[in-house]
């Protein structure tokens, strides 16, 4: 239960029979709902008009009356669809409105565009991209940097030869749908395939669609087929299906920390195991790496939702009993544009509901990552309120020592108390007994992924992309200088 930023969730569809594809993106992106509160959105194309409606908060449930009227009005077999937490570009309501997607873009021709990931050598792409903002709405989002790149090639040639210039011409993570005002579906992902994207087919093989997590396709009963590859483009239209391995990199680099935090336990990742069978193994390991665990604690307790299934690994390996103790009050969620610290610190608290059977224990609490350290600092408080004598926490996720520079929202070194402090100086900031993480050996290999495939970046310093490489080292050396850090080098400068 990460007190940071989530990622984006997005989804879109294709129909050969002509049949309208609103609901498969409605269920599509309520199945990602955890992916994005900040806000969401629709765009089909319809004999060459666009349609979109976008709007801040939580998606609604289906009966309410604006995704009825959607449900009336979008009646394309072709769309996409975007839930989005704004980890790039500016988090007052104004930018929140301003970036929300799918992103509408371009004159003569048209795109609508919808994407999770972020860029890193945005510097280089404002410059190269100062003549293209004819056509777009001014954006904070890095969506628009994309829009700009891909139009520009789409202008100068085609589709396929734009996508080429976004993937050699962008540094970063981009899993990308997206419309053309010709009625064709596409999805590409960046090279290294950094964030999530995978496809699916309904029963009768007549509708596809691509889902940032395979979560999405289950919810419509869609066959998963397969990852997006790294540095693939997938085209839809109505001459059947394009699939091209556009850039075939030297490694993939998929981020770590969807399996610690932001994935449906659910939902499988590059075609890998379940997500919860990946962390009931976390579980297993932290507690193969803990000796003295069970002469250590009574009792474990799971942090919902993402510390449950390693509880259970937990309490397999060890015996001890495990007790949900801990439970989220599942309709408290953090508003879009909450301005005062304050009223973010009472939704944080209100999140979580502790019962009094913890009175006198000593327990293994078992939590998905620790970043800046204040909502475990929250948690143990309601522990302790309810009566816990010894806590003991345990993170799946290893300790985060530096910034990420691909969509999540730890932006500086000064800001990860992993980075900063020890584990015991962790303990007693947070007001815990004691603090263990999972070793990145074991991480690594409950993913089931090989070392090489993953993104680690936040977790050892060593980045999968150069110009992040550069700006990492940059911003580490600042920092030790004791120079203060007002956010990534490239966004201050
Ligand atoms: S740096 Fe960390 S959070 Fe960012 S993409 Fe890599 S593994 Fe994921």
């Amino acid at each position: 239960m990460g007190s940071f930023g989530e990622s984006c969730g997005v989804f879109g569809a294709f129909d050969f029979e002509g049949k309208a594809v609103f609901s498969h993106l409605y269920w599509g992106l309520i199945a990602q709902n955890h992916r994005g509160h900040h806000s969401y959105g629709f765009a089909e194309v319809r004999e060459g008009e666009f349609t979109s409606y976008r709007s801040l908060g939580l998606l609604p449930p289906v009966r309410h009356p604006v995704i009825r009227r959607l449900f009336r009005n979008f009646r394309s077999h072709v769309g996409v669809g975007h839930v989005r937490y704004a980890t790039s570009g500016r988090s007052t309501r104004y930018w929140l409105i301003r970036d929300m997607q799918p992103f509408l873009v371009g004159r003569e021709e048209k795109i609508a565009l919808a994407f999770n990931g972020n860029l890193v050598n945005v510097k280089e792409l404002r410059e190269e991209l100062k003549g293209e903002a004819r056509g777009l709405s001014p954006s904070s989002s890095d969506i628009e940097l994309l829009s700009r790149k891909l139009l520009r090639g789409m202008r100068n040639s085609d589709l396929v030869s734009a996508v080429e210039g976004c993937m050699r011409g962008i540094e970063g993570a981009f899993s990308v749908v997206g419309l053309t005002q010709r009625g064709e579906f596409f999805a590409f992902r960046d090279p290294l395939g950094i964030k999530p994207l995978c496809y699916g087919c309904s029963p009768d093989n007549q509708t596809f669609a691509v889902s940032s997590e395979s979560a999405g396709l289950d919810i419509n009963e869609f066959r998963y087929e397969s990852e997006v590859q790294p540095g693939e483009l997938l085209i839809w239209s109505g001459e059947g299906m394009r699939r091209e391995r556009i850039v075939r990199g030297e490694r993939r680099a998929f981020c770590s920390f969807e399996f610690a935090y932001f994935a449906r336990p659910d939902s499988v990742l590059d075609g890998g195991k379940p997500v919860y069978k990946v962390r009931e193994e976390f579980g297993r390991n932290l507690a193969r790496e803990d000796p003295d665990l069970p002469k250590r604690v009574d009792l474990i307790v799971s942090i919902p939702s993402t510390g449950d299934d390693a509880a259970y690994g937990m309490h397999e390996v060890t015996g001890i009993p495990w007790e949900r103790a801990v439970r989220r009050h599942r309709y408290v969620v953090d508003r879009a544009f909450i301005s005062s610290s304050e009223e973010r610190e009472k939704i944080i608290s209100r999140k979580i509901n502790v019962t009094e059977t913890l009175r006198g224990k000593r327990i293994a609490v078992v939590e998905d990552s620790i970043v800046r350290g204040d909502t475990s600092r929250r948690v143990i408080r309601k522990l302790r309120m309810a009566g816990a004598k010894e806590i003991h926490f345990y993170f799946t996720f290893p300790r985060i020592l530096s910034p990420c520079f691909y969509g999540i929202d730890m932006a500086t070194f000064g800001e990860l108390i992993g980075s900063t402090h020890t584990e015991e100086e962790i303990a007693h900031l947070i007001g815990a007994d004691s603090v263990h993480y999972q070793s990145l050996e074991g991480f690594v290999r409950a993913t089931g992924m090989r070392r090489e495939d993953l993104c680690l970046g936040c977790l050892t310093g060593q980045y999968p992309t150069p110009l992040a490489q550069r700006i990492a080292d940059e911003m580490r050396r600042r920092f030790q200088a004791g120079e203060v850090e007002r956010g990534r080098v490239y966004e201050v400068e």
